[in-house]
């Protein structure tokens, strides 16, 4: 059965590829395979072996390296968090207005579009991470039991970090799910875990495919892509469009800030309810999450109306307080008149007809930065504001830095030998010793 069609690809061959996807037999899906690597180093997103953001990423590594040691105590939760306990019910209920989203933290979003299906980017782990041992935890069980998940009509993945694209959750699904739709390059981790080629698609960006009455558009993003070291934007990034005959849907993927928002409004809103990400963020890498003023903007440059935050509330993936991408999303939408809806975890909202949860608090209330005391603006061009040289400028001296890389060192072999544990008070002392050396100068 041929359902699939792409449609505005700046490629001629791509209907014929997305087409081909539905074949049978080892002889077509070798085919596809070859087909689906052609495509990567076709794409226009493809250039010296690795996929490109049009607007490069920066990144500050001093002081990424420096942030490890400045964590907000409340990164994570310290008390359980309040999730919603009726989601599997809700979900059984008819959709109001033809739309409905079911945010089951972090990036999951279950959402019900014009008789559709969809989940996005679906994480069931207990970590984000490679291995099971070790990596960011997540702080409540997943709202929905992966058994409840109902049949699907399709799982949009945005991009291959172990935050969005959960090798346990892919497989699982895998059985009662029609179509797999991922960026370029992401297809193939896919027919590794034994999803049949016949039901993965692959879209570079503003490519377009059928979902029943539904076009699915992968849109551009400004991140990265690879799940280690090795692969480094060895596959693309994307965000997406769910457009009905009257619903529309944006969801930003990760992204940093970026001029293609006024384009994919342009082209392709204006949007009943946008997901935009809002969270893990830092100054050390401004271009590769937005953060909550960034993203409410994105959300007024799209044309969206009701706003669901998401890439928040699951995760530690960053050093801010974990309430501060919300409470700082809600300053911003009440500043610029959006609608920002806070549903809890697990908790579904139909922006059509009802008025979502706005402003309603389920978070606690602890103590966060506002915007203007840490504020996060990406980079146009990938060259830090102020530094045409884009070179990155030092704060303290190298040789100052390796001493006192050996200091802890030697701290931490006295600490081991007395077998105390140490972390808290390395970190203090890390602490210390760079603001004396700011503080004197080089
Ligand atoms: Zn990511």
């Amino acid at each position: 059965m041929r359902i699939s069609e792409c449609k505005r690809s700046p490629w001629p061959w791509s209907a014929n590829l997305c087409a081909a996807n539905f074949g049978g037999g080892a002889q077509e899906d070798r085919r596809a395979s070859a087909e689906a690597e052609f495509r990567i180093v076709a794409s226009p997103q493809w250039r010296d072996g690795r996929f490109r953001n049009r607007q490069p990423l920066w990144m500050s590594r001093v002081k990424a390296v420096a942030s490890l040691f400045s964590r907000d105590p409340n990164h994570a939760p310290t008390a359980p968090v309040p999730i919603f306990e009726g989601t599997a019910g809700e979900l059984a209920k008819p959709v109001d207005g033809d739309l409905r989203a079911t945010w089951l933290g972090h990036s999951t979003v279950f959402l019900e579009v014009e008789g559709q299906c969809i989940l996005i980017d679906p994480v069931w782990a207990k970590r984000a991470s490679p291995v099971s041992f070790t990596g960011p935890r997540r702080w409540y069980r997943p709202p929905l039991p992966l058994d409840a998940v109902p049949a699907l009509d399709a799982v949009l993945i945005t991009h291959d970090h172990y935050d969005h694209l959960d090798r346990g959750a892919v497989v699982a699904l895998a059985g009662r799910t029609k179509r797999f739709i991922v960026p370029l390059g992401v297809g193939a981790r896919l027919r590794a875990w034994g999803v049949p080629e016949a039901r993965i698609t692959e879209l570079d960006w503003w490519e377009t495919v059928r979902l029943g009455r539904l076009n699915i558009t992968a849109t551009p993003a400004r991140h990265a892509g690879g799940r280690g070291v090795l692969d480094r934007d060895a596959t693309l990034w994307s965000g997406y469009v769910v457009a009905g005959v009257a619903r529309r849907v944006y969801c930003s993927g990760d992204t940093g800030m970026m001029e293609a928002f006024d384009e994919i409004g342009a082209r392709l809103g204006p949007f009943d309810l946008t997901l935009m990400e809002i969270g893990a963020y830092s100054q050390s890498w401004p271009d590769w999450h937005m953060g909550p003023e960034q993203a409410v903007e994105a959300h007024r440059r799209v044309g969206g109306r009701v706003m669901l935050p998401v890439h928040w509330g699951l995760f530690s993936l960053s050093t801010h307080a974990w309430t501060e991408p919300i409470e700082r999303a809600a300053v911003a939408a009440r500043e610029k008149g959006v609608v920002l809806a806070t549903p809890r975890p697990g908790e579904s909202i139909s922006p059509a007809v009802s008025r979502p949860r706005i402003g309603a608090r389920w978070w606690p209330s602890i103590p966060w930065r506002a915007a203007d005391r840490y504020p996060i603006v990406s980079t146009r061009d990938g060259r830090p504001a102020g530094d045409p040289s884009g070179r990155e400028r030092k704060t303290v001296d190298a040789s100052k830095l390796e001493a006192l890389r050996r200091e802890l060192i030697d701290r931490a072999y006295e600490h081991d030998r007395r077998g105390e544990p140490a972390a808290a008070d390395l970190a203090s002392m890390v602490s210390a010793r760079l603001d004396e050396l700011i503080a004197g100068g080089e």
